[in-house]
């Protein structure tokens, strides 16, 4: 980590640990923020990047009933599983943690009694639907009956499909279990309501002093939802879970706190497992605490509410800053988040992705068969950045073959191999001319441009700029044929010299998205050390159960700037950057996806 600049905390959703990952769910979470997070560690910023897996509620326990095993068994596998795709990746995380650590459930519950104490949470008896045979909380999407708006059989707890009215699972005329078809009891139940209408000024505030920061329809979305904001249960009936941290229900076997207060707590005691874990037990507080830090949360539109109303609404309240006021609790103030930054969905194949029906394609399938970086750089210039956006293989192909390899991987290929072949070393320039100075200042200048579009979130602007710097060189090299020069060496030398800068400035300008096929050029350049760091897996344990967790040093040789080529530096020949895909791909991908 460098050791000026802004502290920014950089935060993608927690994927829920249920599964393996598609691309799906990466191309929204994960990937843009690993793209931005790169690009402010070359800017000189010290990032800070933390999730983990999201391991508690009912759809995990429901899952490892079904399999016969306990949740944390289902928990262990899927974290090991998803912090294996998210590695793959190449995914920067200073911490790649869980939700079930005693460091997160210690620190769930100082945020609830935060809360608590400045008068934010209140206890509710309600009618809850209970499974008989389990006693736990049946969710409302859980229970499936009669409408009694449209007497439609298969309506759920919380919406009729067919009506399409909102429901209450009380009305259901008979009501059963979606889970193993039993009837649900309706009980008393005593649950924690988060007060979110005492938020509904200082949310108003907060998020009206971001218009013309974040992206027009999540800052809309968001206000839209300050209309009608009601208290919210923090609890169900469960016991997968983090305890309710207050004498009488602290050993009540079956009342834990809600999975999704826990799991966005999960950005900040990922911060401080991460600090314990560097040495400093308190080096969090730069990123929490200091009034200057940044901090951007990356993640599908399906999380927005999460991040941008009921985060924020926790932060304010354990700061004593929602209507009732309150005193900061025992950590001090904490920041609220800077952008939330929302994708929207990716499709594949005209369809919506879904592992159930196997309409998906799960990373580690992904990867064994391409490039990382191809991927990396399908969802940089054609993801769901701003709106809902299919995949296709046949566009996959497309980028792949057209842009990657026919371009980038091209130049690359064509300079280098040419020079070391007739040079060995990056060539003397001599005297240039005015081609020679337009395009290298064209690429000098891209880096405040394409740095201006990353540190908006703006992947696409700034992979399609940065590539149309890869494309002016590609032309440059057709015009001055340095192939055909055969009895000027010095002229060759210069052009040879004018493309390896560009080349080594648009090596740079793409690390963001491409890191591993930079690392690759910066050692055909002769570059020496790693280019741009990659994460790794390591193994850790807590109460005799090993797990793995993603971290990294990420102190590496990469700076957002033009850096000027060294004549004389050894050349290697080169080997392809990308590997072009035979059109039979698209025909295979589909069957696979038929046969499903
Ligand atoms: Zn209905």
């Amino acid at each position: 980590m460098s050791s000026s600049g802004r502290h920014i905390l950089t935060a993608p959703a927690w994927p829920y640990a249920n599964g393996p990952r598609h691309i799906g769910h990466v191309s929204g979470f994960a990937l843009p923020c690993d793209m931005f997070s790169r690009y402010q560690r070359m800017a000189g910023n010290q990032v800070l990047m933390v999730s983990g897996t999201d391991e508690h509620g009912t759809p995990i326990q429901v899952q490892a009933d079904k399999e016969g095993v306990s949740a944390r068994e289902l928990a262990d596998r899927y974290n090991r599983v998803i912090a294996g795709d998210l590695h793959a990746l190449g995914m920067s995380y200073d911490l790649f943690t869980r939700t079930s650590t005693r460091n997160h459930y210690a620190v769930v519950q100082e945020i609830f009694k935060g809360l608590y104490d400045n008068g934010y949470i209140f206890p509710q008896t309600t009618m809850g639907a209970i499974s008989p045979s389990t006693g736990r909380t049946l969710p409302d999407r859980y229970i499936e009956g009669t409408c009694p708006i449209c007497s439609y059989d298969g309506a759920r707890g919380d919406q009729c499909d067919n009506c399409g009215n909102q429901l209450d699972p009380i009305d259901l005329i008979n009501p059963r279990s979606r889970i193993n078809g039993e009837t649900p009891k309706f009980v008393e139940t005593e649950h924690f309501m988060l007060d979110l209408p005492a938020f509904t000024d200082a949310l108003g505030s907060y998020l009206r002093s971001k218009q013309g920061e974040w992206r027009p329809n999540v800052l809309k979305f968001s206000l839209n939802l300050l209309d009608d904001l009601q208290p919210r249960a923090i609890s169900r009936d469960l016991d997968w879970g983090v305890p309710i941290p207050l004498d009488g229900w602290r050993d009540q076997p079956n009342k834990r706190l809600y999975v999704w207060f826990d799991a966005v707590i999960g950005y900040f005691s990922a911060s401080v497992e991460w600090a314990r874990r560097s040495g400093d037990p308190d080096a969090w507080r730069a990123w929490w605490q200091d009034p200057e830090a940044l901090s951007y949360y990356f993640m599908g539109k399906d999380n927005i509410v999460f991040h941008s109303e009921i985060w924020p609404a926790m932060l304010l309240g354990y700061n004593g800053l929602g209507d009732r006021g309150g005193e900061p609790g025992s950590l001090g103030g904490l920041n609220v988040p800077n952008e939330v930054v929302s994708s929207e969905f990716l499709t594949m194949e005209g369809r919506k992705f879904s592992s159930s029906r196997q309409v998906v394609i799960y990373v580690r399938d992904f990867l064994e068969r391409y490039d990382v970086d191809a991927l990396r750089y399908y969802i940089a210039v054609a993801g769901p950045e701003n709106q809902d956006t299919d995949f296709t293989w046949q566009h996959f192909l497309e980028r792949n073959n057209n842009e990657l390899v026919a371009q980038w991987g091209n130049l690359v290929n064509r300079s280098v191999t040419m020079a070391a072949k007739e040079f060995g070393t990056i060539p003397e320039p001599g005297e240039l001319g005015d081609a020679d100075r337009a395009l290298l200042e064209r690429s000098r200048g891209a880096f405040a441009a394409v740095g201006a579009e990353l540190n908006r979130s703006r992947f696409k602007n700034a992979v399609t700029e940065a590539f149309d710097v890869v494309r002016d060189a590609n032309a440059y090299l057709s015009q001055q044929e340095p192939w055909k020069i055969k009895d000027d060496p010095a002229r060759k030398g210069s052009v040879l010299h004018v493309a390896l800068q560009v080349v080594d400035d648009a090596k740079t300008l793409l690390t963001p998205f491409l890191p591993k096929s930079s690392g690759k050029v910066h050692e055909m350049l002769g570059g020496q050390g790693d280019w741009s760091g990659m994460p790794e897996l390591r193994e850790v344990d807590e109460d005799g159960v090993s797990y793995p967790v993603i971290t990294g040093q990420y102190d590496d040789e990469a700076r957002w700037e033009h850096r000027p080529i060294k004549p004389g530096t050894p050349l290697s020949k080169p080997t392809p950057l990308f590997t072009k895909l035979d059109p039979k791909i698209v025909d295979e991908e589909l069957a696979r996806l038929e046969q499903a």
